[in-house]
């Protein structure tokens, strides 16, 4: 059974941001609700270092409400969204136009594409204010792994001080603010799918493991080639990931999605009939996208599954 946390959160919209915090080996990490500085006031605000922070602050609101683990992952009566079934960030529109195949409301897709830099101040805001007005039922966050990645670590000499300062700050606001969007959803109720490669060195940060550890939040393991990624020519591609989670239906359908090829599988690293397979494999594939859709209308709905026991 989970056990019985009880959060303290503010229903006000009031944005409660922690900016970057140095860590102890001199570059910077992502606090756990990562993001912008100035509040809805204009003025600044303190930094937070831990979930014990965030929901201190956040408990100095008076409209502060309990939400129990019960009330955050009981499926019974369906999620509480408002404008939308289904939204993303740090991504152009991969679900909400397949949305209405399964009988959802797609949302938003905050991302450069679509007019939101998230690394700014006003792109953060736009997008945080649109997701407490919209409030959809799930919310996918792929915030860009390119700094966690273990190649990236492969060439960090490569970089002097002060470009691995900056691209380490920029990829902590980026992580930060998927994970301030997720913890909003955990918190009001709502579900969401945060995705990063598994072998991504932000699984070990802080402020990611100290969210796993929040109630009822799980990780599940799946590749993509079992979703039909195959590159230009044809060849599968694993590309094993991670999602982080309170959607039970995710954790149950993607364990079942694991490599059975049986043909050797193309190397991610490089290129293939001259593209770049990076880029190329940030695409979901349509199999992979129904699988999100599907988890999210069973969830939205309020679907009981067989096997969410221990969850
Ligand atoms: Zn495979």
């Amino acid at each position: 059974m989970i056990a019985g946390l009880v959060y303290q959160i503010s229903m006000a919209t009031q944005s409660i941001f922690g900016g970057i915090v140095p860590n102890d080996i001199g570059g910077f990490a992502p606090n756990d609700i990562g993001g912008f500085a100035p509040n809805d006031n204009g003025g600044s605000v303190p930094n937070v270092t831990s979930f014990d922070d965030v929901i201190s602050l956040t408990s100095r609101n008076s409209s502060a409400m309990s939400v129990t683990s019960s009330m955050v992952f009981t499926s019974e009566n369906g999620t509480v969204c408002d404008e939308c079934d289904v939204a993303e960030i740090f991504s152009p529109p991969r679900l909400s136009p397949r949305a209405d195949l399964w009988g959802l409301r797609g949302g938003f897709s905050h991302d450069l594409t679509t007019g939101y830099d998230l690394l700014t101040t006003l792109g953060r805001s736009q997008s945080w204010h649109e997701l407490q007005s919209s409030k959809p039922g799930v919310l996918i966050a792929s915030p860009p792994c390119t700094w966690y990645s273990a190649i990236q670590n492969l060439n960090m000499h490569r970089y002097s001080a002060d470009v691995r300062e900056a691209r380490s700050r920029d990829a902590g606001q980026l992580l930060g603010y998927a994970l301030r969007c997720c913890k909003e959803q955990l918190l009001c109720g709502r579900g969401f799918v945060f995705e990063h490669p598994w072998k991504a060195s932000s699984w070990k940060l802080p402020a990611v493991t100290e969210f796993l550890c929040l109630d009822g939040v799980a990780t599940i393991d799946f590749d993509q080639c079992a979703t039909g990624l195959q590159g230009p020519n044809g060849q599968p591609i694993e590309k094993r990931t991670r999602l982080m989670t309170n959607m039970p239906q995710i954790v149950e359908v993607f364990s079942k999605l694991q490599c059975k090829c049986k043909v050797k599988h193309l190397n991610i690293e490089g290129a293939c009939l001259g593209v770049r397979l990076g880029p190329y494999c940030q695409v979901y594939t349509p199999a992979l996208c129904d699988q999100l859709l599907g988890c999210s209308a069973s969830y939205i709905h309020g679907d009981d599954l067989e096997n969410s026991e221990g969850f």
